[in-house]
């Protein structure tokens, strides 16, 4: 219970844009280079997620959409420097149990794939061969057929596809190596290859943010030897402020996150070339000893908890000041 009292459990499925996410986020732990998100209706009728990762084996395919059957947690230093991206062992249950839902996988070793299907809380789970290559596919329909009361909450299917695409960017923009694309209602929104070198990560960002962006931002490129801090990636010249803060990315060892601190620093070293009500664009990536952060302030959100706020703020702070400083009028 202590463990338990020390993970914020959240709503894991709100919406289709949560499935995603947990979805993609199991995939990656499975190793997978190669991910296709097919979707109808942004992902309200239909998510299908295909990777080519490790796969299933047979006998686990019912457990994995038991609850608590595969949390990855066991110790408490598991926690403290938590390397995979799921680690509360009830995303498929909860998914499962609001859907209808078809996991479809095989390992390697495997002579053909295996196949379970779920439909709400009906979990039969028979199990059954089926074609299909190395890796997974989870294939989830008519989410929350069996909870109206949730279904009601769902925005116009436009919003909805905002929230999902804005999974997919996000981790596009964190997963340089693995190749994603997007699909909706059968139309091509998003098709990424491998992006290993520099200038097919800056195409991959012009591809993600906009190309307006990636021509009118900055690189920045600061290590601190002392500390071990590193901050890399784009920011947008102060002409390319947004009236909105929807252009900000900022990754901590890989990992998303939103943090008033962060977003203090880089404002900070804007303050005086920003309009008022304007805000900075921005996609970063801070790397720090991960003994410095704490990220399971909240599972589901993207909070962290910096154990060295002043020292991370102000490296931060300079390392884009000295960026901005050089166009500064
Ligand atoms: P968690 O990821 O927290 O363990 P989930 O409910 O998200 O819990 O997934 C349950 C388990 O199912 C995972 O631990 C993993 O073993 C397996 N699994 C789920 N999705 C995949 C996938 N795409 N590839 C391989 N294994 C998967
Ligand atoms: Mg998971």
């Amino acid at each position: 219970p202590r463990l338990a009292n020390q993970i914020a459990a959240g709503e894991v499925v709100e919406r289709p844009a949560s499935v995603v996410k947990e979805l993609l986020e199991n995939s990656l732990d499975a190793g997978a280079t190669r991910l296709e998100i097919d979707v109808e209706q942004a992902g309200i009728k239909l998510i299908r997620i295909r990777d080519d990762g490790d796969g299933i084996e047979k006998d686990d395919l019912p457990l994995a959409l038991s609850r608590h059957a595969t949390s990855k947690i066991h110790e408490l230093e598991d926690l403290e420097a938590v390397a995979s991206l799921g680690f509360r062992g009830e995303a498929l249950a909860s998914i499962s149990s609001v859907s209808r839902l078809t996991l479809t996988s095989r390992r390697v070793a495997s002579e053909h794939a295996w196949q379970v299907q779920t439909e709400g809380r009906d979990m039969s789970a028979q199990l059954s061969p089926a074609a299909h290559p190395q890796g997974t596919t989870v294939e989830m329909r008519d989410l929350f057929f069996n909870t109206p009361a949730r279904r009601k909450f769902l925005k116009t299917e436009n919003t909805e596809f905002k929230h999902l695409e804005e999974i997919v960017k996000r981790l596009a923009l964190s997963r340089f190596d693995v190749a994603f694309q997007l699909k909706n209602n059968g139309r091509i929104i998003h098709q990424l290859k491998p992006a290993l070198q520099k200038a097919e990560q800056e195409r991959r960002v012009a591809a993600v943010c906009g190309p307006a962006f990636v021509e009118q931002s900055l690189h920045v490129d600061m290590n601190a030897e002392a500390s071990g801090l590193s901050l890399k990636g784009w920011i947008g010249l102060p002409t390319f402020s947004r009236s909105q803060a929807d252009l900000q990315y900022f990754f901590v060892n890989g990992r998303m996150i939103r943090d008033k601190l962060v977003t203090h620093a880089v404002r900070q070293a804007y303050a005086d070339v920003l309009f008022h009500g304007r805000h900075p664009a921005y996609v970063l990536y801070l790397e720090l000893d991960p003994s410095l952060v704490d990220v399971n302030v909240h599972p589901t959100k993207h909070e962290v908890r910096f154990r060295e706020g002043r020292l991370v703020h102000d490296f931060i702070f300079r390392s884009i000041h000295r960026v901005i400083g050089d166009v500064r009028p």
